[in-house]
């Protein structure tokens, strides 16, 4: 078939499934239906058939036949795309006459175009006056049907010129609705082929959905992608049931089974959705009085399968009200996390926006209050591929977010580390200045301390100790030199008397000034001036002889008589000192006391000498 054929071929058909393209279809006729030339490769027989209800559902086709019940048949019924009733015990009885004017014999397929009818039952009356019966339906093994498919299609031959009439009747546990069309075989045969590439695509992208998710489980290990992937296998399963895929392609035939299984779907799909959802939207937390609802709601529609099984019929209408309930429901507590600016419920919302609408057309066509056509007989479907997609892009964005999330409290904790080491570093920072004053002050402290050790309190030049130590050491030095050294002792005169004339204080204040002008004599670095104890007073010259130290005695003597501090009790009036000198080249066995006892003699020769004078040892 050339592409511009076939694709006048689909908007035909397309037309023909609309409402408003059947009445022009073909026009009403009172008797017999002929079947060529027709208009459209398809056409719907709602607005042909005769219909009697058999509210028993005990009527044979011997009953119908009977001219009394024959009569009971109503006509005229509106173009439409099926009979519906919504949920009824009754069967029905449609009784068509097909009239085949030309002289070839014509092949035509009568399609009962919904996959949930429990009986369907064709009785052809034949010209030879012989019927042919075909006994199908969902309840019926799948090799009953004439011809494969997944709705209920009988191939109807009219030889030329002839007429037949068809008696057809439909049973049903769950919805009952009848879509009637008459087919060109060629022109069913392709439809059908891309009818089940539609099922396919839906069928392979529901599994890929599966599938993907479950590895994302696996390699995640997040509760919500199980719960999706439930969710996405009991809808698949429930549209394929629906679809009469599940009866054509399931080995499973058991008659409560084909007739109840996609209405076990649809219950478990609400009830993995309404787990979905509590889990994406975490009801129990963000709308703790929704969940108190969905709960029960959840556990109702985990149960309903078996009610299903142990009720039949009888619970059906209950459960579609509370099948529209739930959606609202769903939809309300969607709304509400949208209200509450829950970012997946904003793609919640959009995905079950879509599916519940998709539903909602099932639910009300089911009950026969939406007509049937190609919008809402595949509502579901459509619906629930849609959703499929948007629920998966919600999970993707769920992952980006926490993983957005985690990036920030990440960042959060690096700043928060780097203002501790920051603080850390500058505490450390704060302790060092702090270690190292302290060390400083320490330090100073101690200078002070080694110099207060070191000097003499009253006088402020060197204590005895001070001088013992450096006696010690240039002493040594001198023996490893082989220089002299030089030591003077001075003694104030008759300074026992001075105090008791002057008083303490002012003695005090006398050899302050002694001191003073020692110190002043010391020029060359090196020499040592040293309070040696009471009024006496030390001077050591390293790398000296006596001589240099002469030298400076008589310049000490000179400035004290300069000086002329008042002595009134000495033989020279004023304040005099007597020195004792001695000068030696240390050997290697002497030690620096011959020293200083050397200078010490020669001091005391110095005072019986008469004072105020230097002595040489
Ligand atoms: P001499 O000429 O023989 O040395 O007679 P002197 O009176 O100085 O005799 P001596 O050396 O025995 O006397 C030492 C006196 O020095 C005794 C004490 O009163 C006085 N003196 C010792 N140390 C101090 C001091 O730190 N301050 C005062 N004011 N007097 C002291
Ligand atoms: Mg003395
Ligand atoms: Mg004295």
């Amino acid at each position: 078939m050339p592409w511009i054929a076939r694709l006048r071929l689909l908007v035909l058909v397309f037309w023909a499934l609309l409402p408003g393209g059947m009445a022009a279809a073909h026009a009403a006729s009172a008797g017999a239906l002929d079947v060529a030339p027709m208009p459209l490769p398809v056409l719907s027989l709602t607005h042909h058939v005769a219909t009697l209800e058999d509210p028993g559902g005990r009527l044979t086709l011997q009953d119908v036949l009977r001219p009394e019940l024959a009569a009971r048949f109503a006509s005229g019924h509106p173009a439409a795309e099926a009979f519906n009733h919504g949920i009824t015990p009754s069967a029905w009885w449609f009784r068509i006459t097909l009239r085949n004017p030309l002289p070839q014999a014509q092949q035509r397929l009568l399609e009962v175009g919904y996959a949930r009818l429990s009986q369907v039952s064709l009785h052809q009356l034949l010209p030879d006056g012989s019927v042919h019966t075909v006994d199908t339906g969902v309840t019926a093994p799948f090799a009953s049907r004439p011809l494969a498919h997944r709705f209920f299609v009988f191939p109807i031959t009219l030889a030329p010129g002839s007429e037949q009439t068809l008696y057809l009747r439909v049973q049903s546990l769950t919805a009952f609705i009848v879509p009637l069309r008459l087919w060109e075989p060629q022109a069913f045969h392709h439809q059908a082929r891309n009818d089940y590439l539609a099922q396919a695509w839906y069928l392979g992208m529901a599994t890929a959905m599966v599938l993907f998710n479950l590895l994302l489980f696996v390699r995640l290990g997040d509760r919500i992608y199980i719960h999706y992937v439930a969710f996405a296998l009991c809808m698949a399963f429930a549209v394929a049931a629906q679809n009469g895929l599940v009866k054509e392609f399931l080995p499973l035939q058991a008659p409560w089974w084909s007739d109840l299984a996609s209405t076990f779907g649809y219950s478990l799909a609400i009830a993995t959705g309404l787990q979905f959802m509590r889990h994406m939207l975490g009801t129990a937390h963000t709308q703790p009085l929704w969940d108190r609802v969905l709960r029960p709601l959840v556990a109702f529609f985990v149960l309903s399968p078996v009610v299903f099984v142990w009720t039949g019929q009888t619970f059906i209408p209950s459960a579609a009200v509370v099948y529209l309930g739930a959606v609202l429901v769903a939809v309300a507590t969607a709304l509400r996390g949208v209200w509450q600016r829950q970012r997946s419920a904003y793609f919640f919302m959009a995905a079950f926006g879509l599916l519940a609408l998709g539903a909602m057309a099932n639910a009300v066509r089911a009950m026969g209050l939406l007509p049937t056509n190609g919008l809402t007989a595949n509502a579901m479907q459509i619906g629930s591929a849609l959703e499929m997609v948007l629920l998966a892009f919600a999970l993707a964005d769920r992952f980006n977010e926490m993983r957005r999330e985690k990036a920030g409290i990440q960042k959060k904790l690096l700043t928060t580390q780097q203002t501790l080491i920051d603080n850390l570093r500058q505490s450390e920072q704060v302790l060092e200045q702090r270690v190292q004053e302290r060390t400083q002050e320490l330090q100073q402290l101690n200078q002070k301390l080694a110099a207060l050790s070191m000097t003499d309190g009253l006088t402020g030049i060197a204590n005895r100790r001070h001088f013992d130590e450096i006696l010690a050491t240039e002493w040594h030095r001198a023996q490893r030199s082989g220089q002299p050294l030089t030591l003077a002792l001075l003694d104030v005169d008759w300074f026992k008397s001075y105090n008791d004339h002057y008083g303490h204080l002012a003695g005090d204040e006398c050899l302050r000034s002694i001191a003073h002008v020692l110190a002043q004599s010391a020029v060359r670095s090196g020499d040592l001036v040293a309070r040696y104890g009471g009024e006496e007073f030390a001077f050591l010259a390293p790398d000296t002889d006596a001589a240099g130290v002469v030298e400076v005695a008589h310049r000490i003597q000179a400035t004290l008589a300069q000086l002329a501090l008042p002595h009134g009790t000495s033989a020279y009036q004023h304040v005099t000192v007597s020195i004792g000198l001695a000068s030696v080249v240390p050997s290697l066995h002497d030690t620096p006391d011959t020293l200083v006892r050397l200078a010490d003699q020669a001091l005391y020769r110095a005072k019986t000498e008469g004072r105020n004078r230097i002595v040489l040892a």
